[in-house]
């Protein structure tokens, strides 16, 4: 079915965050209008990871009314590992036969459509209460440093070995911007200062949406934390494209090295879908879909 949705306040420059010494955010100026993003039934450009490396994006242009499909919320795989915030690209999500007790009193549940509603939910036999799943958000940082871009090697699983920009889930009480920066400093002991939004990407099929940040180190001083073995800074040219963690991040750093070769980082949203029969643990094999950048 499809879904009218609007999206306000994107800004694609002007909005400026600057840490407290806590560690907490300020919010020192905007000058940036809020936007409108008005869909309807036209189709947005589709960018087919087959073009890459070379990552030639068809561009959309911006403020482009685009339709939206419903999520498929219910039919990812479930391969979620990780016990911290960190990324876990197979993150269990949408499957609700695998709820079976109730997170508020602990009685079993049962599956069924309630009224009014479409999709199957777990809901409490008990208390009677419905276990609504949504998406998480994933936040992370793209910092720039002499022209180089800083990345975290992976010490732990999904995707041991390879390479990531730093970011993990936000937690409950914390900002996007602030959740980037705390992911920043666990995974790369590096402060930063968060500069404006890079991109917002979602993968419906796992339930997960990236919100990455252009960020400047506050201090040229990294190293790695507890989730890394390396971090390293690496040139545009120099970028392990081969040896990325997740789609997110190959989505991302292609268009952030568009964007620096084409004069200047936008602003960037689309929609990640695995195509269809593909592994789940390949990274190439999705298509963007309704890439929007202002
Ligand atoms: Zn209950």
């Amino acid at each position: 079915m499809l879904k009218a949705i609007q999206i306000l306040g994107c800004c694609s420059s002007g909005f400026v965050w600057k840490p407290r010494s806590s560690g907490g955010l300020s919010f020192i100026s905007v000058s940036a209008k809020p936007l409108s993003y008005s869909l309807s039934s036209g189709k947005a450009t589709r960018m087919d990871s087959s073009f890459l490396p070379e990552f030639s994006v068809r561009r959309a242009r911006s403020l482009r009314a685009f339709r939206a499909s419903s999520a498929r919320s219910e039919s990812n795989p479930d391969g979620r590992s990780a016990s911290s915030s960190s990324v876990a690209v197979q993150a269990s999500a949408g499957n609700v036969r695998k709820i079976n007790f109730c997170q508020w009193c602990g009685g079993p549940t049962k599956h069924e459509i309630p009224d009014g509603e479409e999709k199957m939910r777990a809901i409490c036999t008990v208390c009677g209460k419905i276990a609504y799943q949504n998406p998480k958000m994933v936040v992370g940082c793209l910092i720039e440093h002499d022209n180089k871009v800083l990345l975290c090697k992976r010490k732990i699983q999904p995707s041991y070995g390879l390479w990531t920009l730093p970011a993990g889930y936000m937690e409950i009480g914390e900002s996007a911007a602030e959740g980037a920066i705390r992911e920043t400093w666990e995974e790369a002991n590096a402060e930063v200062e968060v500069l404006s939004p890079f991109a917002q990407l979602d993968i419906p099929l796992i339930g997960q949406t990236y919100v990455i940040f252009l960020a400047n180190l506050k201090k040229p001083q990294f190293s790695p934390g507890p989730e890394s073995s390396e971090c390293q800074l690496f040139s545009l040219d120099d970028i392990p494209f081969n040896s990325l963690a997740f789609s997110s991040m190959l989505v991302t750093l292609n268009l952030y090295v568009e964007d620096v070769k084409a004069g200047k980082p936008k602003f960037h949203y689309g929609t990640i879908n695995k195509r269809p029969g593909t592994s789940p643990s390949d990274i190439h094999a999705f298509t963007l879909d309704y890439h929007l950048q202002s």
